[in-house]
């Protein structure tokens, strides 16, 4: 089945996920899917690569593959994701713009009163708690590095660049791989709360698998180069058909992968909250 096309009901005959899973194993519990979760051993790993590999061509057959424009300004983005939590992309946009012009440069930011900044970002909520992170980031690399830069990033090996990201006051493992991804080029891949679940569904992570050991785990499945679409398709998938509640398993291109899905479509499992939640 192309990415294009509507996959419809259950598929008929053979169960499709036989293709990709060698052997079955329930991880979670009578009434859930079978498993092919990654990192438990070689024939696991395998069968979980082959279906990354191929939800991530179903993906990009059906919002299109996206190609990943580099800022090449790593704090900019860093702070650009900052206006972004809770908020939406036109109005982080517009908050990003509005801190730049009465601020510069990042230099200005952090001699401006946080009060200042507050103002400036006010109308994406969370104004003061993001001000206050946005001069805490400011201070930690001018204390540890002597200017406000992040440009040495593009230098270091992946794993080290994320370690120096996660110093900074507020920055998790995500935020960390979103900056290498969207402003470097780097080949990481940020799991947001989407992917998670999107991950989850579909039986490639154990549900609660810690945060670093998921972003390991799922990057290393997906094909070199594949990353930055994967990251924006699952997001878009998970807002538009995989949702936490009530998800459109029946048009959903990767319902021929999902076994969670068709479990779902045929009433074994019941879906009222998100498994991440
Ligand atoms: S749970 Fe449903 S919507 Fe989500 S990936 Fe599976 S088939 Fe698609």
């Amino acid at each position: 089945m192309s990415g294009r096309q509507r996959a419809g009901r259950r598929p008929s005959g053979p169960r499709a996920w036989d293709e990709v899973a060698p052997s079955e194993t329930s991880r979670i519990g009578p009434a859930l899917p079978p498993s092919r979760t990654a990192g438990e051993d070689e024939t696991g790993d395998a069968a979980a690569r082959t279906l990354v590999r191929r939800v991530v061509e179903n993906l990009d057959g059906e919002y299109g593959a996206k190609r990943n424009r580099l800022n090449g300004k790593p704090l900019d983005t860093l702070v650009g994701i900052i206006l972004s939590q809770q908020n939406s992309s036109a109005s982080s946009h517009a908050c990003f713009s509005e801190l730049k012009r009465r601020f510069p440069t990042w230099e200005d930011a952090l001699a401006a009163d946080v009060g200042d900044i507050e103002d400036a970002i006010r109308r994406g909520g969370l104004a003061r708690i993001k001000a206050e992170r946005i001069k805490a980031i400011l201070r930690n690399l001018l204390d540890r590095h002597g200017s406000l830069e992040l440009a040495g990033l593009a230098e270091l090996p992946t794993d080290d660049a994320v370690a120096e990201l996660v110093r900074l006051p507020g920055v998790g493992p995500k935020t960390a791989r979103c900056v290498l991804l969207f402003a470097l080029g780097a080949d990481v891949f940020p799991m947001d709360v989407h992917i998670f679940r999107i991950a989850e569904r579909l039986g490639i992570i154990a549900p609660k698998t810690p945060d670093e050991r998921a972003h390991r785990v799922v990057g290393a499945l997906i094909p070199d180069g594949r990353r930055y679409s994967a990251h924006v398709n699952m997001v878009e998938h998970g807002r538009t058909t995989c949702r936490p509640t009530a998800p459109k398993c029946d048009t959903c291109c990767l319902l021929e992968y999902c076994v969670f899905g068709q479990y779902r479509l045929d009433d074994l499992v019941d879906v009222t909250h998100d498994p991440r939640s």
